[in-house]
């Protein structure tokens, strides 16, 4: 039993929160804090019986984060907010001596470029504080690094190939719509693709690599190469693996809104002058958008997200894939949410509530590969995101012979 504290009232913070309200016998008392209290407040009211304080709280602010953590004193915060500000809320725990996690990795507001490393060079001082940090606790990252690790534990003596597929053949019903974070979602697609293999990073341009791959449930759809920050971690937590790469699916139609975005420079991130004011075209971009939260209500269709391996066990070749199917209307009757704020949101909450019972506890950052994977594949399927395996089949990738 225990206090937690999550920041960010949009579409993930939607979830973890009512995912940490239905386990009150973990999660006793719940404080939601956000920039815009009044989104905090509408969350807390639509969740029946449920005793949920909230805040207004400037988390780039490492100051007001830490105050707020003084005056509600915690065990845990949950940064569902931006990747931006990962490191104030960092600073905040390492202040005031408390556990975090988050979603998704640091990156600066002005570089469209993420990484690891700024979040990595806490360790000593997590170590020495006696706190522990869990990064990137959603799915990708998150449940699919815990997939790899399942896979190392119980299926593999080395993993050679990864692949992790990320389908969403959802349909939201708007013409264009990101569902997560629209800055952030856009940075992730324009900038380069990347993957590593035989022991280096290889660069591609934005969306140069593409090909179908097979969804269980939902047939062939176009998937295209992208970085994604789980690839650093898994490669330097798993030295064995030669290949890792990411692919997820966009519609047609989403391309051609985003490659005329970028044509006329709305996704750009570079200060322009309008009208005697600065504004950054992204962020202006965003402001038009629909919000992540509000797409849950009439999206239909099913997300798929899983890992397709290849490696040794026993001396033999041996292929493994392991997945989860979400469809966006169980997350609405779950959550009201839509299926990716609900496929983060989830995962989070697990997390969230091993590292509040003691089961995930080290002190020090670290990844989810690096937890026990056990516990939290016997209890993802009972909060929402059952795992399903297929053992030696085809998989759609080539491999060096
Ligand atoms: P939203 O844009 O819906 O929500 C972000 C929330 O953070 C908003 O409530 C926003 O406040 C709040 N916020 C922004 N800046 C600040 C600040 N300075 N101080 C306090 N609060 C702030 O995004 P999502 O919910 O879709 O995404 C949340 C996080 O989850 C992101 O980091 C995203 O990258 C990550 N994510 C991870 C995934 C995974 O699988 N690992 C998948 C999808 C998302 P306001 O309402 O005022 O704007």
């Amino acid at each position: 039993m225990g206090k937690v504290l999550i920041i960010g009232a949009g579409g993930v913070g939607n979830v973890v929160v009512r995912k940490c309200a239905s386990v009150p016998e973990v999660f006793s008392e719940i404080m939601l804090a956000s920039r815009t209290k009044s989104k905090c407040d509408a969350i807390a009211n639509d969740i029946p019986g449920a005793n949920i304080k909230t805040a207004q709280v400037d988390a780039d602010d490492a100051k007001q984060v830490a105050d707020l953590i003084r005056s509600f004193q915690p065990e845990l915060v949950i940064n569902v907010a931006l990747p931006y500000q990962d490191l104030p809320i960092m600073d905040a725990c390492l202040e005031t001596g408390v556990n975090y996690l988050d979603t998704a990795n640091y990156e600066p507001k002005d570089v469209a470029k993420f990484e690891y490393s700024w979040q990595w060079a806490y360790q000593e001082r997590f170590k020495a504080k006696g706190i522990m940090a869990l990064l990137g606790c959603g799915f990708d990252p998150g449940q699919t690094q815990i997939y790899v690790a399942h896979a190392a534990k119980h299926h593999f003596d080395e993993i050679h190939y990864i692949d992790i597929v990320d389908c969403n053949a959802g349909d939201h019903g708007q013409a264009f719509a990101t569902n997560f974070n629209p800055e952030i979602n856009i940075r992730e697609i324009t900038q380069k693709g990347k993957y590593w293999e035989n022991g280096e990073w290889v660069e591609i341009d934005p969306m140069s690599i593409h090909k179908p791959i097979d969804y269980p449930n939902i047939g062939p759809k176009e998937s295209y190469l992208l970085y994604h920050e789980e690839l650093e971690s898994l490669v330097k937590n798993f030295p064995s693996i030669k290949r890792a790469r990411f692919w997820m699916t966009f519609g047609q139609q989403y391309i051609t809104h985003l490659q005329v975005l970028q044509n006329v420079g709305m996704t750009s991130i570079e200060p322009i002058k309008f009208n005697g004011q600065d504004i950054i075209p992204l962020e202006f971009l965003k402001a038009l958008l629909p919000e992540p939260g509000s797409l849950g209500e009439n999206y239909t269709g099913e997300t798929s997200i899983g890992i397709h391996m290849k490696g040794i066990k026993n001396g033999q070749e041996k292929t493994y894939y392991i997945w989860n199917n979400c469809l966006h209307q169980d997350a609405y009757k779950d959550a009201k949410a839509q299926g990716v704020s609900y496929t983060t949101g989830v995962p989070a909450m697990l997390g969230a509530k091993l590292m509040m019972e003691g089961v995930w506890s080290q002190a020090g950052v670290y990844n989810c590969e690096e937890m026990d994977p056990d516990p939290f594949m016997a209890q993802i399927g009972k909060y929402g995101l059952p795992w399903q395996e297929a053992v030696n089949i085809d998989l759609p990738h080539e491999y060096p012979a």
